[in-house]
C-alpha cells in the first residue's frame, strides 16, 4: 500500500535547480529519491543522495515502479524540457498524493503547471534576476521580498543616520521603513530598539514597502 514514504521528498530532475534542492533536503535530514535519466548525473550524486535512480519519469509506470508513487511531497525540477516537465507533473497529479512543487521556465509554463493542478509554482531564474537587480543598483547587500511588495534586506546606513541612535534618526517617522537589526564589524547581529546606535561602518537590516525601502537604500 501507498503512504510509506511521508517522510521523503522525490526530486526529479538533477539539474542546477534539482540537485541543490536535493543536497539541501539531505543536508537538512530529509530523506531524498532523486530520479533522472542522465546515467552521468546518477552517478555523480549517488555518493551524497540517499536514492538515486535513473528512470524516464514522464512514463506513469517507471515512475511509481521506482517508487516515485509513494511520496506525499515531490520537486519537479525538469525546466529546460517543458514537454517533460508537464508529462513528469501530470504523472505526479494521477498519482492523486504528492504536494507538488514545480520549476517553470516562462510565465506561460507557469500557468500550465498550475492548470495541471501544481501546488507550488516557482520561477528560479526570474527570482534570482529581481533580486539581483536590487544588489546591483545600489547599497543593497542582501534582499528577499515577499508576494506583497514588502521586503527585508541588509546594507549600509545612509550618511544621514550613521552616528546617531535610531531614536535620534527616527527613521521610520521619516522613510517609513523599520531598522529590525543592527550588525558592527566583528559582532553579532543584535536587535534594534531606540537606543540602538548606527556606526558608519555596522550592516542593518531593514524592513519595509519595496519601494520605501529602494528609496531609503538609494540615499547617499
Ligand atoms: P537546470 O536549469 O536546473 O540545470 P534542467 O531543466 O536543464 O535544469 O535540467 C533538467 C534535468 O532533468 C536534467 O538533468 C535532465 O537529465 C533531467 N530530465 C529531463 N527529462 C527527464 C525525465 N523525463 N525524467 C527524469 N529526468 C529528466
Amino acid at each position: 500500500p501507498r503512504g510509506a514514504r511521508d517522510e521523503g521528498v522525490l526530486v526529479i530532475g538533477l539539474g542546477r535547480f534539482g540537485a541543490s534542492i536535493a543536497l539541501t533536503l539531505e543536508k537538512l535530514g530529509t530523506e531524498v529519491l532523486a530520479i533522472d535519466t542522465n546515467e552521468e548525473l546518477v552517478q555523480k550524486y549517488s555518493g551524497q543522495l540517499t536514492h538515486v535512480v535513473r528512470a524516464d519519469a514522464t512514463q506513469p509506470e517507471v515512475l511509481d515502479q521506482v517508487g516515485g508513487g509513494d511520496f506525499s511531497l515531490a520537486v519537479v525540477g525538469v525546466g529546460t524540457s517543458i514537454e517533460a516537465s508537464v508529462l513528469i507533473a501530470a504523472n505526479l497529479v494521477d498519482f492523486g498524493k504528492p504536494v507538488i512543487w514545480a520549476k517553470a521556465i516562462s510565465a506561460a509554463h507557469g500557468r500550465i503547471l498550475q492548470r495541471i493542478g501544481c501546488h507550488h509554482v516557482v520561477y528560479p531564474e526570474a527570482d534570482a534576476g529581481k533580486r539581483v537587480a536590487h544588489l546591483v543598483n545600489g547599497r543593497l547587500m542582501d534582499f528577499i521580498e515577499f508576494d506583497d511588495g514588502f521586503a527585508i534586506v541588509k546594507m549600509r546606513p545612509p550618511r544621514e543616520v550613521q552616528g546617531k541612535t535610531l531614536a535620534e534618526s527616527d527613521i521610520r517617522a521619516k522613510f517609513g521603513v523599520t531598522v529590525v537589526g543592527v550588525k558592527s564589524p566583528g559582532k553579532d547581529f543584535t536587535y534594534a530598539v531606540p537606543e540602538t546606535m548606527v556606526a558608519a561602518h555596522d550592516l542593518v537590516i531593514v524592513s519595509g514597502h519595496t519601494h520605501l525601502i529602494e528609496k531609503f537604500s538609494n540615499r547617499p
